[in-house]
């Protein structure tokens, strides 16, 4: 028997409402309820929560023939923003995105991929930040949160307390195959499962899981580390950032880039790769069925503990997708338990590029959400990020 949270409950149909009224508003309490198929009280109870929090408000239309004119909820004030701070490919990026997850504004500029996340480097974030919204006609007000995503298992040892302070909003980092997880929860591949592994391949290799339809974390915020997974048993297996040894991620390298890089005299860039996938190239599509099967052996051993519904694999492969999740179907079927080969999925996320960026959506989207609520239901993973962030 699934265990049922009550809390998750009432969150994601919070979630759910808000999420109808940005998408499909403004609506009657009445075509409301009908829209969320849950009893009239129920949702009742949500929408006092969200006029409470100021997430909503309800207005009369103009009167229509006889009687009293129908009350209407939408969502309050012009649509908040939440924005994703990412560094890839020598560029710092900004986006800036609606609480409903529409794309405003996206700005990149070059960056030194060596360079640390210091002061000056967040103060040209900053200043991108700025300009994004500027071009965009976006008042800061509307900006309710910057997530900025890392690599790094545990995101909140990163200091961004300079970029909090200039832009006077809550930074919050996060590890960016989480948001990645989020975003496909929330928006794609991942909708309405109650459990799945998202597993990140095209900038830097790592997984997030969702487990009970919530991020699984771990006890000290490791969990879906798959690039730290041990594959090279030998004592003297290459010593890994993390303290490790015989990390696949020393086997893959940081990223698909520095993995198909091998197989190529030239440096490709990461187009160039997936174009040649997109083409059928024999050696590209080989590469990638090897990426796939590397990252299946141990991901067999993950569904075998944890027995999730799918295995989301990153969108943002493109055309390489296919001979990845061909590799990881491979092993799948060969080394996890039967009955869980037979029912998992391997399916391609849906979001491409945007899964980081809807994933940010998500997060504050939920964080803002659960804010609304006492002390003692929140999320304590929210929790502790809103904490974190009021203490900067
Ligand atoms: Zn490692």
């Amino acid at each position: 028997m699934p265990h049922e949270d009550p809390d998750a409950r009432v969150g994601a149909g919070r979630h759910r409402l808000l999420t109808l009224l940005e998408c499909a508003g403004p609506l009657t309490r009445s075509e409301l309820t009908e829209r969320m198929g849950l009893p009239g009280t129920t949702v009742a109870g949500m929408v006092s929560e969200l006029l409470r929090a100021r997430l909503v408000v309800e207005r009369e239309t103009p009167a229509r023939g006889v009687g009293r004119p129908p009350r209407v909820l939408e969502p309050a004030g012009p649509a908040p923003v939440v924005s994703l701070l990412a560094r890839r490919d020598g560029r710092l990026r900004v986006a800036v995105a609606t609480l409903s997850g529409g794309l405003i504004a996206e700005r990149s500029r070059p960056v030194d991929d060596g360079k640390a996340l210091d002061a000056p480097l967040l103060a040209e974030a900053a200043r991108l930040l700025r300009s994004a919204l500027g071009e965009a006609g976006i008042s800061p007000p509307r900006l309710v949160a910057v997530v900025v995503s890392v690599a790094r298992p545990r995101p909140h040892d990163v200091d961004l307390s300079a970029l909090g302070e200039r832009l006077e909003k809550p930074v919050v980092p996060e590890n960016d195959a989480n948001l990645g997880a989020l975003g496909e929860a929330e928006f794609g591949a991942g909708r309405g499962l109650d459990s799945f592994v998202y597993v990140m391949l095209g900038h830097s290799v790592g997984a997030g899981l969702v487990v009970g339809g919530r991020l699984h974390r771990g006890a000290s915020g490791f969990a879906g580390e798959l690039g730290h997974v041990q594959v090279q048993e030998q004592e003297d297996g290459s010593l890994c950032v993390c303290g490790g040894r015989g990390c696949l991620g020393r086997h893959i390298g940081t990223s698909l880039h520095d993995f198909v890089h091998r197989a190529y005299a030239a440096r490709l860039s990461v187009p160039e790769v997936l174009s040649l996938a997109a083409r059928r190239e024999p050696g590209v599509r080989r590469v990638f069925a090897d990426l796939g099967r590397m990252v299946g052996k141990p991901l067999a051993g993950l569904c075998t503990m944890l027995d999730p519904a799918a295995v989301v694999v990153d969108g943002s492969l493109g055309a390489a997708g296919e001979p990845v999740m061909a590799g990881i179907r491979e092993e799948l079927d060969r080394h996890a338990a039967p009955a869980v080969a037979d029912s998992v999925r391997v399916v391609a996320g849906e979001l491409g590029e945007r899964a980081e960026l809807l994933g940010a959506v998500a997060l504050v989207r939920r964080w803002t959400l659960d804010a609304t609520l006492p002390a003692s239901r929140r999320d304590p993973a929210v929790a502790a990020a809103s904490a974190l962030a009021a203490a900067r």
